[in-house]
């Protein structure tokens, strides 16, 4: 009685033999019944029950094996999670009952999914970050690698942005990083993934393109789009940015040797007046005849 988690125990009729304070507690607090509890069938006792769970106790009834699942619950309008644990009872050669053990694991579930969110995404603009881009390119480059495809890697920095933070402030910067941001989402398909490297430096993940011809025009989009004014606290900004392009396989076979080659790429543009696209290994940042 005094462990705060609730737990009954069931006989092979599933009948609750045996519960403590928690389970009763438990029951008061949704608003089910809590007199005579003992020697009724568990689903009257918890009418939410499902034929899954009956089925879970006949399996552990059967197997004699320990059962942990994890249930999405739904209780007079309160979701929670609760990890539940079925603890078969031995008498000689048979389980003769069940011990039932719950725990509301929704905290836990939630700080685990807070935690997963900072490790991949950046918090500034919710982008992907560096590490959920690299594991989405490196699954890419396999399955590309699979299916002999192309794919290709962009990295875009903002020009100039240092001017924008040193003449309206470094919070009205982090509005732009978050606009420039959204509007490379919307610029792009939904199976792409835009990411922030860190700074004011961007990366694009794009599948299944044809050839180099393709990447370059969704390069020449990305600079139409970003060349339209931003609109920020009444202030009109107008911002460019240069582009570098890799393509798989052949500027590289591997995620670290792409990101390098885009990057090589990135700071030709910049070097050749900015505010245009680099093919990494092109001599100019005009299209390539092909
Ligand atoms: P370039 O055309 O050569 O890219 O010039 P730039 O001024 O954009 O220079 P660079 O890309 O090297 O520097 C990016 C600047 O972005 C440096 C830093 O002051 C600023 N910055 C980096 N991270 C953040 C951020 O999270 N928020 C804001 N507001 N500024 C940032
Ligand atoms: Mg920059």
């Amino acid at each position: 009685n005094s462990i705060v988690d609730p737990i009954y125990v069931v006989d092979t009729d599933l009948r609750v033999i045996l519960f403590n304070n928690a389970f009763k507690k438990q029951l008061q607090d949704i608003g089910l019944k809590t007199e005579s509890i003992t020697g009724q069938i568990l689903f009257n006792v918890l009418p939410f029950l499902s034929d899954k769970t009956r089925n879970e106790y006949k399996g552990v009834f059967e197997s004699g094996e320990d059962l942990i699942t994890e249930e999405q619950v739904n209780i007079g309008g309160k979701e929670f999670i609760a990890e539940v644990r079925k603890i078969p009872i031995w008498e000689d050669t048979k389980v003769v009952r069940i011990l039932t053990f719950t725990r509301d694991i929704t905290e836990r579930r939630k700080a685990e999914e807070t935690i997963r969110h900072l490790a991949y995404y950046d918090t500034l603009t919710n982008l992907p970050n560096r590490t959920l881009f690299n594991n989405r390119l490196a699954l890419e480059l396999s399955r590309a690698q699979r299916n002999q495809q192309k794919a290709s890697v962009m990295l875009l920095d903002l020009d100039k942005f240092k001017d924008v933070n040193d003449k309206l402030g470094h919070t009205f910067g982090d509005q732009l990083l978050q606009s420039v941001g959204q509007r490379l989402t919307d610029t792009v398909r939904l199976s792409d993934t835009v990411a922030r490297m860190g700074g004011d430096e961007f990366i694009l993940l794009l599948p299944e393109i044809i050839d180099a011809k393709d990447a370059i025009k969704i390069a020449e989009k990305i600079l139409d789009t970003m060349r339209k004014p931003f609109i920020i606290s009444d202030h009109k900004l107008l911002v460019t940015t240069s582009i570098g392009i890799s393509i798989y396989p052949s500027h590289g076979e591997d995620a670290e040797t792409l990101i390098k080659n885009a990057d090589i790429a990135m700071y030709k543009a910049k070097e050749s007046g900015r505010d245009r696209y680099f093919l990494y290994g092109a001599n100019s940042s005009l299209p390539i005849p092909f």
